[in-house]
């Protein structure tokens, strides 16, 4: 039997398995939108000058569109970020999808390349630096955003993290052993700490999942890159992202309750926060004990190597 939307009767166009809901195409929106509201207001914010990260993805172009319709509820002052990361094509049409959307919407945007801030192009260091290609580029987008968020004065950045991510970036911490990445980031809001010259980071969608964020793309007639990039090849996180299918079978509430769970056990206890430093080259915060940070490693060893320029 098909489920009919839990607002109005009709027949469902999407059910929400997790809490076992149904809706209509028009009810969904407004679900959508008040999930935004309610993740962010339970978390304590309360307004400022968010700008949000886009990739071109479905995620982050959800998030620009559905922060675009909330902002005046929530005291927003809203602005899109847009990192060109030169990666083929797939960077190509990202930057055109984006550049194409935001004019629909009524706000600020500023588009920029990484190589202007790092002197390579993100394939460029991939081939030169023998670590995972989406550590290198996650590392290089965290920089840049914090640095163009924080010389423009805003308070938040705000990402597209969805629920199939937090909840796998969790998963393999605890496969992996890696107990610190379980204590830090990834929490619905982290504050502003000037001090630190560091931009706070919202991240709306922690309860939403990729399937509603493309649902609510199609509802919008949004485009969205829906290609993978070149470089997710055989990413670490893809892979572990599979072992949600039979936990959810098993309870499709487990993968919202993990999270929770994680979330929730760290708020209880109190932990001091890790200790971050200025970084000696750049003044942006870092966790490293010789307080140069990864960003300015990297640069560093861009700057001492010779890497094949032909493609720039
Ligand atoms: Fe960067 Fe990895 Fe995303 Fe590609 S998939 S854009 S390399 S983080
Ligand atoms: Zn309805
Ligand atoms: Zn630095």
């Amino acid at each position: 039997m098909r489920k009919k939307c839990v607002v109005c009767g009709r027949e469902a166009s999407i059910v929400i398995e997790r809490a076992r809901v149904g809706f209509c195409k028009e009810h969904f929106l407004e679900y959508y939108e008040r999930m935004i509201k309610k993740t962010l207001k339970k978390s304590g914010f309360n307004g400022g000058k968010v700008m949000v990260a886009v990739s071109g993805g479905k995620d982050s172009m959800a998030l620009m569109y559905a922060l675009s319709n909330v902002k005046n509820e929530l005291n927003i002052d809203l602005m899109a970020l847009h990192i060109d990361l030169s990666i083929d094509n797939y960077s190509k049409e990202s930057r055109n999808i984006f550049e194409k959307e935001i004019k629909k919407l009524n706000i600020d945007y500023i588009i920029v390349e990484a190589r202007d801030y790092l002197g390579a192009s993100i394939p460029e260091v991939v081939k030169l630096v023998r670590k995972p290609a989406c550590s290198i580029c996650g590392l290089v987008k965290r920089w840049i955003m914090n640095k163009i968020a924080y010389d423009m004065n805003y308070d938040y950045i705000a990402t597209g993290h969805n629920l199939d991510d937090v909840s796998t970036y969790f998963l393999k911490a605890m496969f992996t052993y890696r107990d610190d990445d379980l204590l830090r980031g990834n929490e619905v809001i982290s504050p502003p700490r000037p001090e630190l010259k560091m931009v706070g980071r919202l991240r709306p969608q922690i309860f939403i999942t990729e399937k509603e964020n493309l649902f609510y793309c199609e509802v919008n007639e949004i485009s969205y890159i829906d290609f993978e990039c070149p470089l997710s090849k055989g990413a670490l996180l893809k892979k572990y992202k599979t072992i949600w299918e039979t936990a959810l079978k098993l309870n499709p509430m487990s993968q919202y309750n993990f999270t929770r769970s994680i979330l929730s056990i760290r708020e209880k206890m109190h932990r001091d926060d890790i200790k971050l430093k200025p970084c000696k080259i750049c003044g942006f915060p870092t966790t490293a004990s010789n307080e140069i940070c990864s960003f300015c490693k990297l640069k560093e060893k861009i700057k001492n190597s010779t890497i094949d320029r032909e493609d720039r």
